[in-house]
């Protein structure tokens, strides 16, 4: 799944902040790299002109033909051939290469019905019939239907009612039109979330079904030529995905904690928290124009209007909605690829890359083109350790299973090994769909320099210049006031935030390893596809990416991240970036709780003087909204200390590295490598975020509401959403003290320097 939120963003016109960066004047190739010195920089660059003469696009091609050739979902025998046949590969290449196995709950549909009962009679198609033009579209017999996997089980019949995304703030503005959906059906259409958020929050609002179609709007014909004439989603393309509340923890759903081993203790059923409480169910446009035809009720705000030739009306009713719901509660078996390259003089130190090989059907797009050019870097590496050389640190590649239903195989490993993860992970480096247009990448701060190192040193295929160099200019030519100056003015990028929806979930947020999401996109159109029949070769070589251009730069991009990880000198982290985005999310919680402040004394003052009910429409039903408590001042004087003192840890390391990070015995650095991988672990507390506690790390989290979003300081920032001073003053005191415990552990590395 994942990196949709790059593409998707683009679909709806939204301005996507990928980073920032300021030009280079001089040639960076003089300098020396972070974590090694001249020396060692010059020996580095000649291994990476090495590694970049081993890629070849034609790999990528055939792995992409070979890999996409049967659907292979977890669980599935080509899934099984599929992780065979990359194990047998990374063999080759000289990896210590093993499968792990874990036993992990993967519902699959049995029965599906969604039908129109009245005021017509409609039963909706649910099917993506097969194209002449796309060689696999023709496999039904191994294609997992259309369907959202850890719906419930259920049979409802109930008046329909249009939800727009379906997230929170929809269901306000239906409160205000005094519409309730309480005992309904909803229909949300994809965008605005993460899939899962509208079953949850539509059961939270008391409905009892959930449609989720694709408007034409976001990926069909409002776009572009639908596939097979263009690369868009057509009638019926509808988009599968998983609906578990991974917002409160992902993996497998009945092995909170731990790893989905033969042997591991299991909860029922019944009581799996992550399952949805409503039975759901994706649908294709061609399938949703009966029903939202079928509305009456008011008209829909203007912004919640998409594409469909009929005026998009709320409900509820007198569309009547029959939903039926049933899977098969199975088991299946995921099968993770995990290669070692042991390292040379810090075996205990590891590098992890990862990209899924798992797919809703044959995924060429989502996830292969990501995970052929990581196997281009396996097979370059390969070449260099034939050829003599051996990383210093010891490089672990991943290839997932079962990452499209939640995050299985990959989190489900790092529970297993979580003890070993916690003493030896250096850094997490994850993909997964790739296309071509701008290097995109998210991830921890720490390490914001390092990647911004990488970026200056990756030729763009189409432009010939650095790919930082051409993501800066899409910045500055895109990005808000605030992002162009930053482009301009920054000495890095700034990167985003990580949030979730891919396999670095569990490195960064359960762990506390540094992560980073690498890939390219905005050019090739891939979005129309996403998780239908159609992700195929034959879409995939016409429309995203056809010569394997960027996934050439995307094995360049993370080949050089693993290798300048694998052998720099001293763990290439850096900490001024970090207390600078620091600095940012403090500013931004005190001034959401001061804007909340605002509204709500403002929206009181409406009340009070009667402002709504003298400018609404009488003949429209309309409901005066209750007025809000007062938001309190609240005290984040301990969280400006902390942030004080986190701002001068950083730099004092950051000087005191660039003074002499070179001139190191070789125990010094192990030892200064230690205490650097202890400032990440310092991020997470062992109880967690408030009510999820599998999620540890104080300053990233995906967002309880959003899923895939970021919240940044996320105990402190959703408690002031959600309006909970209590909490949030609590949060404010124990997230200070996780900042200032950072600082002092940025200490202790810097006394090793000393
Ligand atoms: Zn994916």
């Amino acid at each position: 799944m994942q990196f949709r939120s790059f593409r998707v963003a683009r679909l709806t016109g939204a301005v996507v902040v990928l980073f920032a960066i300021i030009a280079q004047a001089a040639s960076t190739q003089d300098r020396s790299l972070l974590g090694f010195d001249a020396t060692s920089t010059s020996a580095e660059r000649v291994l990476e002109e090495r590694f970049d003469a081993s890629l070849r696009t034609e790999d990528l091609r055939a792995w992409l033909k070979r890999l996409s050739a049967r659907p292979h979902h977890v669980g599935s025998p080509y899934g099984k051939e599929n992780a065979e046949f990359i194990a047998s590969q990374f063999r080759a290449w000289g990896f210590d290469t093993q499968i792990e196995e874990f036993s992990v709950l993967f519902p699959t549909p049995k029965t599906r019905i969604v039908e129109l009962i009245s005021p017509e009679k409609y039963t909706a198609k649910l099917t993506e019939p097969a194209i002449a033009e796309d060689a696999t579209s023709n496999q039904a017999s191994e294609q997992l239907p259309v369907y959202n996997a850890y719906s419930a089980d259920g049979d409802v019949t109930a008046p329909l009612v249009y939800v727009n995304y379906g997230v929170p703030r929809d269901y306000e503005e239906l409160t205000q039109r005094g519409i309730d959906v309480k005992g309904k059906i909803v229909i949300a259409r994809y965008g605005g979330s993460w899939r899962g958020i509208k079953p949850k929050v539509a059961a939270e609002h008391g409905a009892v079904g959930c449609l989720i179609y694709s408007d034409p709007r976001g990926d069909g014909y409002f776009q572009g030529d639908v596939y097979p004439k263009g690369a868009w989603r057509n009638e019926n393309g509808a988009q599968r995905g998983s609906v578990a509340d991974m917002p409160l923890f992902p993996g497998d759903p009945l092995t909170p904690g731990v790893g989905a081993t033969a042997d591991a203790k299991r909860l029922d059923l019944k009581s799996a928290p992550t399952l949805t409480k409503i039975p759901v169910l994706p649908i294709s446009y061609g399938d949703a124009q009966p029903l939202l035809r079928a509305l009456g009720g008011p008209v829909a705000p203007e912004s919640w209007r998409g594409s469909l030739p009929l005026t998009y009306h709320l409900g509820p009713g007198p569309a009547t909605v029959h939903l039926k719901v049933e899977s098969n509660w199975d088991r299946v078996m995921a099968r993770d690829v995990i290669a070692r390259l042991r390292g040379s003089e810090r075996p205990d130190e590891w590098v992890v890359r990862g990209n899924h090989h798992d797919a809703w059907v044959n995924g060429a797009d989502d996830p292969l083109s990501g995970e052929v050019a990581m196997m281009a870097e396996g097979r370059a590496l390969g070449e260099l350790v034939k050829s003599g050389w051996k990383p210093k640190r010891t490089i672990i590649y991943c290839s997932w299973d079962g990452e499209e239903p939640g995050l299985l195989g990959s989190t489900e490993w790092a529970e297993a090994h979580a003890d070993e993860l916690r003493k030896k992970a250096v850094v997490y480096i994850n993909s997964d769909s790739n296309a071509r247009g701008f290097f995109g990448v998210q991830g921890s701060h720490t390490i914001e320099k390092f990647i911004n190192e990488v970026a200056r040193d990756v030729v763009d295929p189409e432009k010939k210049i650095s790919v930082g160099e051409r993501a800066r200019a899409q910045q500055i030519l895109t990005g808000t006031n605030e992002a162009r100056r930053e482009a301009r003015e920054r000495a890095d990028l700034r990167i985003g935030a990580l949030g979730s929806g891919s396999d670095y979930t569990v490195f960064l947020d359960h762990l506390g390893v540094a992560a980073l999401n690498l890939g390219y996109g905005g050019e090739g159109d891939s979005g129309g596809v996403y998780h239908s029949v159609y992700d195929s070769f034959d879409h995939y070589t016409r429309f995203v990416d056809p010569d394997f251009a960027y996934g050439i730069a995307l094995a360049q991009t993370g080949g050089r991240a693993v290798l300048r990880f694998a052998n720099a000198e001293v763990l290439p982290y850096a900490f001024s970036n970090f207390s600078d985005s620091v600095g940012k999310y403090v500013h931004e919680v005190a001034e959401l709780a001061d804007d909340m402040r605002e509204d709500s004394k403002e929206k009181n003052r409406r009340i009070a003087d009667k402002t709504f009910v003298a400018v609404f429409d009488p003949t429209e039903p309309y409901v005066v909204p209750t007025p809000d408590e007062p938001v309190p001042f609240l005290n984040f004087a301990p969280l400006q200390n902390a942030f004080s003192r986190l701002q001068e840890s950083a730099r004092k390391y950051d000087a005191a590295s660039r003074a002499n990070g070179s001139k190191l015995s070789a125990q010094t650095q192990q030892a200064l490598d230690q205490a650097l991988m202890q400032t990440e672990r310092a991020m997470v507390r062992e109880q967690g975020l408030p009510r999820r506690p599998w999620f540890k790390h104080q300053i990233y989290a995906p967002g309880f509401y959003t899923g895939y979003g970021v919240k940044t300081l996320p105990a402190i920032r959703e408690a002031i959403e959600q309006r909970n001073w209590t909490e949030a003053e609590q949060q404010i005191g124990l997230v200070s003290d996780t900042i200032s415990q950072i600082a002092a552990a940025i200490d202790r590395a810097t006394a090793q320097l000393k």
